[in-house]
């Protein structure tokens, strides 16, 4: 009888308590019954399964680490355990949970007022509302802290937006994004809730992306585009309340990247115990065991780092080095994982139905998304050495 085909080598999962393995399978189950079977005829025709959004809400797993506004209030592990298990099936279907429940909610949590929070988190708890969120522009991509072009202006009561968003997920059907703008009178950034059907906003779809297809990225066009005061984020005062977001939300990328990685891996485990060549399988080829154990090494490696990045966080100990590190460094593993996932499948490694090759694409994806390698290296960098190489 061959072993199970299981990416959690070192049962990593036994630290969770009976409450959180039951949300950890209801997502696995809801992500191999409903997501799987659709994943790769979304991703290739780059449209969003509108109709998952019910089906997911009944999960009850928005703002799954959030005190009150109808959000579970669990610990920060179990968003990690959601994003991986999401990642495992679909990277893409992680990616719009982690902007909806993470960075839009996220920024709302941390930087709404109370009026703010009671308004939109619990319907975007619900998915009754969804959430984007607009940081990066057309120029400004890694320098966001210090350069972004879009601007506000605070005319009587109300507030005018100028300028464009790129790569904005969800934006193109979200009830409500927040964006991002440097107030030209303090030169301080400040963030806007700018709901949907706001004159002066035009999202329009990004078309040919080679990864995470399924996400709707969207160009933004804000032409004086009034926000009221009330709309403003009452607790964003500069960019460094954008990083405190940022924070929460690479740790959920680092785990997304476990996801990813265990996804492919497992993909290509199974198939190299069915593929024969040579009369035999392939899984008994040394060198393609050499592969699978480098992955799986890789995996386990990722594994401990993330579950200790959540410990931190769940300490109220995360700090942005520590979030940057385990980005940097599970991105860039997942990148060596799904390549050789891709190896040991030969040609079939490239095709959809393989179950690999979105794996491979998507893993640019995050590799670059949240801050790319360079960036958060630096800030490591910064933390260990005490200089800051960024300019
Ligand atoms: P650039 O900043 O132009 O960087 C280009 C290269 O230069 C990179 O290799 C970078 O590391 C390097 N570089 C830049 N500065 C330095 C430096 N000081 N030292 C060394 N190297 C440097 N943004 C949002 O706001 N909301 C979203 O929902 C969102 N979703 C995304 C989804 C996808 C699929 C992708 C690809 C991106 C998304 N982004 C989103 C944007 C993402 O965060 C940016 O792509 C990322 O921050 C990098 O910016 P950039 O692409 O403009 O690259």
């Amino acid at each position: 009888k061959l072993p199970p085909i299981d990416g959690d080598f070192y049962d990593y999962d036994l630290k969770l308590t009976q409450e959180e393995r039951a949300i950890q399978l209801k997502v696995r189950n809801f992500m191999e019954d409903e997501i799987e079977p659709i994943a790769n005829e979304y991703w290739n025709k780059a449209q969003f399964p509108m109709d998952i959004i019910p089906k997911l809400a009944k999960l009850n797993i928005c703002g799954v680490a959030y005190d009150g506004y109808g959000c579970p209030g669990l610990p920060f592990i179990m968003e990690g355990i959601i994003a991986e298990e999401m990642a495992r099936v679909d990277v893409s279907i992680s990616t719009f949970f982690g902007v909806h429940s993470g960075l839009a909610m996220g920024s709302i949590y941390l930087c709404g007022s109370e009026e703010q929070k009671q308004e939109w988190l619990p319907k975007m708890q619900r998915l009754e509302a969804i959430g984007a969120f607009g940081l990066t522009e057309p120029n400004v991509g890694s320098g966001a802290a210090g350069g972004l072009e879009t601007t506000c202006q605070k005319e009587g009561d109300h507030w005018i937006l100028n300028g464009q968003k790129k790569w904005i997920g969800n934006a193109t059907f979200s009830d409500v994004t927040v964006i991002w703008a440097r107030d030209l009178e303090s030169n301080q950034v400040k963030g806007f809730l700018v709901r949907k059907g706001t004159p002066g906003f035009k999202a329009e779809k990004m078309e040919n992306k080679m990864a995470l297809r399924t996400v709707q990225n969207a160009l933004i066009t804000l032409s004086d585009c009034r926000v009221h005061e009330q709309d403003r984020l009452q607790k964003a005062n500069s960019f460094k309340d954008t990083a405190k977001v940022l924070r929460m939300t690479r740790a959920g990328v680092a785990w997304q990247a476990v996801g990813c990685a265990r996804g492919a891996y497992e993909s290509a485990l199974k198939y190299t115990k069915k593929r024969e060549q040579f009369g035999k399988p392939i899984a008994k080829f040394q060198l393609i065991q050499d592969h699978l154990v480098e992955m799986l090494a890789n995996l386990t490696a990722m594994k401990a780092m993330v579950y200790r990045l959540s410990e931190l966080q769940d300490h109220g100990l995360l700090t942005d080095e520590h979030a940057s590190l385990a980005k940097v460094f599970c991105t860039m593993r997942t990148r060596d994982v799904v390549s050789r996932a891709r190896e040991v499948m030969g040609g079939n490694g490239i095709l959809l139905e393989y179950d690999v090759a979105r794996f491979v694409a998507d893993a640019e994806a995050i590799y670059s998304y949240e801050g790319t390698k360079e960036i958060n290296s630096l800030i490591v960098g910064r933390a260990i050495t005490g200089y800051s190489a960024f300019v």
